[in-house]
């Protein structure tokens, strides 16, 4: 950068998925400031408050400065950090984790990484993935447990075939926007200008979430069910849907296995001569082959009950509507607290409004039924024929940069040596998802089983606070034989670490990526501070020294950017002869992509379920021993389904949305962030508080049990008194740990007496499929400090 002049670097912001375009002013190699890039079609020159906030973030004093290593023992208050090398950590760590491999294999090593909503972790997880699968380890994971399970990973393979790809709304085509758990004005602003312009031109905003947020604020209607029975809801939905006549008959018949016959004596589908799936043929009163798909003399039937060759069988849409039958909306009034007639009102309006489109996150996740929830809530998009359509319910598409996660350098059958399998996990196990669920690792560290868990390396992860039952976290992370960990700040959980590392700001780093109109190197605007190195050349220089060099481009990031621009035939040193960057308009978004013709048979290829159909009934998961259908299941804990426990602890404790300033755990250290939102609190509805005594802005404490009844953990917190949230239910904000010093705020830690809710919850609820731990419905009590 020159000397002298205020030099225009036009980059972005990845502190969340919105990718806002940016104008970073530096002078003398010091960021002025940064603005909005107008010009970029994300954000159109708006920034939220965080990137807007980048200067505090770059120049904070609490940062990271240097490698450092323990030299007292783990457990002790001071852990005696001394300033190493950059070259004395990694040759430590290659060695050690060299070590371990050769001790225990390569399972015994888990790589961990934080959220990819978070840092540049979005960006550089390809790489961290590749060193784990050229290491050779099944067991890498990140916080998709507790984030978006649901949304992209176990749910929608196996039923709608779409691996990985999110959820993505036309919000100018779309007339009615369902969003379910999903804070996304706050979460992703950007979209809420479109949202907004939506409505303004007549679009329904329906938004179902337990907490008067931001989002449910904006709406035409919010629906505030008890927490996590969010599929009571949708199944009622259904019901309306089904009973009023609403349902898209021709969709289901010829894109779906809905008329896919199902034997009542086993579950599995019946088969013939050769063909896997059969349907009855009304038309002439007989069975018929559904694979690969139907001339058109076939009128599959979706409903009746059927013999075939002595095999009492029904379509699996018969028995689907007959699980619905009994969820009416006054069943789910009870199950819910919502309405009969609020039910009817959204879902006669959804079903009657084209196109509709619905989106979630993680509202939806934190549930031990949070897999079949969000297989209801798909379904409906489904059932009246708004999937994958302009305005309906439509996916990312495929991404276009060269895949560089190296997948294929894991060792021959690594799923069925990973904890995920281990564990049971076997639809996950099907997907071959990587380990996920944190709490599986911390069990194999305290146990041993299935096998000891002896290293770690974790990039931007605050462990200590970002995973239920922290407690738990902290005792697994001590007993490790080898913990590097790697940030911006020193979290709490590098208290148990042997080294920790200095990560640069995402401002410091690089990558390349779509940032419309642009394809764009996103080159540091600044240099990293101090001793801070990005993620990725971590990652790189690791990577040399465990002998993956040639795997790694020799240790050339520009190099391996240029391997993943492959497809677009551009390389780096193009995009930055021009910046911001090259011109480029993707492929117009793909729909229907469920008809799309196979070039060699000429018929529809369908999507990549085992059907071949989208599947309203799930044969494979039949076969893995779960239920086929998303029938209704109470949260667990809940005040149904774990009623001893609401005795003693008569409060619903839910946690969840996060406002436009935080990014989960991060950025508390950020003084003009700090001040939108000085201390944490607990949200009470007026009449408990009254109940319980609790004038507003007191310090309460707030208790909750273990599985068996004795204390899980406690928190202290400002209590905010509030219409928000239902009487029975509390909502404690997330990620609340670090202090701020330059407004005299302390940190808070990360256990008891701390404000860290994920200090409160027991780990043993999980949702059986996922792995999902049940978080939204957890019991608790509320006492003056
Ligand atoms: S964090 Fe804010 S500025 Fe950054 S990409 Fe997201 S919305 Fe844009």
């Amino acid at each position: 950068m020159s000397a002298n002049r205020t030099e225009q670097i036009h980059s972005y912001c990845i502190h969340c998925a919105a990718l806002c375009g940016i104008v970073a002013y530096v002078k003398d190699g010091y960021l002025v400031k940064v603005e909005g890039d107008p010009n970029s079609d994300n954000n159109a020159g708006t920034l939220c408050p965080k990137g807007l906030s980048a200067k505090q973030e770059i120049y904070h004093p609490g940062r990271l400065k240097y490698p450092m290593k323990r030299t007292r023992p783990k457990g002790d208050a001071d852990p005696g950090w001394q300033h190493i090398s950059w070259d004395e950590a990694l040759n430590t760590m290659a060695a050690r984790m060299s070590e371990i491999k050769a001790l225990y294999g390569p399972e015994s090593f888990f790589f961990q990484k934080g959220s990819t909503g978070g840092s540049s972790g979005s960006e550089w997880y390809r790489f961290f993935g590749r060193l784990s699968s050229l290491y050779g380890s099944p067991n890498h994971g990140g916080t998709g447990h507790i984030c978006c399970y649901s949304r992209s990973c176990p749910g929608l393979p196996l039923h709608f075939g779409n691996k990985g790809l999110h959820p993505s709304i036309d919000y100018e085509k779309t007339n009615f926007i369902l969003l379910v758990g999903y804070n996304i004005l706050h979460t992703e602003p950007p979209l809420a200008r479109k949202i907004l312009d939506a409505q303004q031109r007549g679009a329904k905003l329906v938004v179902i979430d337990p907490v008067l947020a931001p989002t449910a604020a904006k709406a035409d209607i919010w629906l505030a069910p008890r927490p996590g029975t969010d599929l009571a809801l949708f199944l009622a939905m259904h019901h309306v849907i089904i009973h009023e006549g609403l349902v898209d008959a021709d969709f289901l018949k010829y894109w779906t296995n809905a008329p896919f016959l199902v034997r009542d004596d086993n579950g599995l589908f019946v088969s013939s001569d050769g063909n896997p799936y059969l349907v009855w043929n009304a038309k002439e009163r007989a069975p018929q082959p559904a694979n690969p798909w139907f001339p058109s003399h076939v009128e599959p039937a979706l409903n009746g009950s059927y013999s075939v060759n002595g095999i009492s069988c029904r379509p699996a849409w018969q028995l689907f509507t007959d699980m619905v039958e009994a969820c009416s909306p006054e069943w789910a009034e009870k199950m819910t607290w919502v309405e009969a007639e609020d039910i009817r009102r959204v879902a006669r309006l959804y079903a009657n409004t084209k196109p509709a489109s619905t989106d979630w996150y993680n509202g939806l996740h934190k549930s031990s039924n949070g897999y079949y929830t969000a297989v209801a809530l798909a379904l409906l998009s489904v059932v009246t024929g708004n999937w994958d359509v302009p305005g309906g319910l439509s996916f990312e598409s495929d991404p276009t940069f060269k895949d560089v996660k190296g997948s294929q350098h894991l060792p021959e059958g690594w799923i069925n040596n990973s904890l995920v399998a281990a564990a049971g996990f076997k639809a996950r196990a099907y997907n071959k998802e990587y380990v996920g669920p944190m709490n599986l690792v911390a069990d194999a560290i305290l146990t041993g089983k299935p096998y000891p868990i002896k290293g770690m390396l974790a990039l931007a992860s605050g462990m200590g606070t970002s995973n239920p039952n922290s407690k738990k976290m902290m005792d697994a992370l001590k007993q490790l034989d080898f913990l590097v960990m790697g940030d911006i700040w020193e979290t709490p959980a590098m208290a148990m670490a042997d080294i920790i590392l200095p990560c640069a700001t995402h401002w410091e780093s690089e990558f390349v990526n779509y940032n419309p109109p642009y394809l764009m190197h996103r080159r540091p605007i600044v240099e990293p501070q101090h001793e801070a190195w990005p993620d990725l050349k971590i990652i790189f220089e690791l990577a040399k020294r465990l002998g993956f060099g040639k795997e790694f481009w020799d240790g050339d990031i520009k190099k391996a950017f240029n391997t993943m621009l492959e497809p677009f035939k551009v390389t780096v040193d193009d995009l930055d002869a021009s910046p911001p960057g090259v011109r480029y308009a993707p492929p117009p978004q793909p729909y229907r992509r469920y008809a799309a013709t196979d070039e060699k048979s000429g018929k529809p290829k369908g999507v990549a379920t085992p059907t071949g159909k989208l599947e309203l009934y799930s044969e494979k998961l039949k076969t893995l021993g779960y239920d086929p259908l998303p029938a209704w299941r109470e949260p667990e804990p809940g005040p149904v389904s774990t009623p001893d426990l609401f005795r003693e602890f008569p409060l619903i404790l839910s946690s969840g949305f996060k406002p436009m300033h935080w990014l989960h755990g991060q950025l508390r250290a950020v003084p003009w962030l700090r001040e939108c939102d000085k201390e944490p609190s607990v949200w009470i509805n007026r009449r408990t508080a009254q109940k319980l005594g609790i004038p507003e802005g007191e310090r309460v404490m707030v208790e909750t049990p273990k599985r068996d009844g004795t204390i899980q953990g406690n928190v202290v917190l400002k209590a905010v008194l509030t219409e928000a949230v239902h009487p029975q239910v509390i909502y404690i904000p997330y990620g609340w740990w670090q202090g701020c010093d330059s407004l005299a705020l302390e940190g808070y830690g990360s256990l008891d007496g701390s404000a860290n809710v994920n200090n409160l919850y027991d780990d043993s609820f999980t949702d059986p499929v996922s792995g999902t731990i049940g978080m939204v419905s957890y019991p608790c009590r509320v006492r003056k400090e």
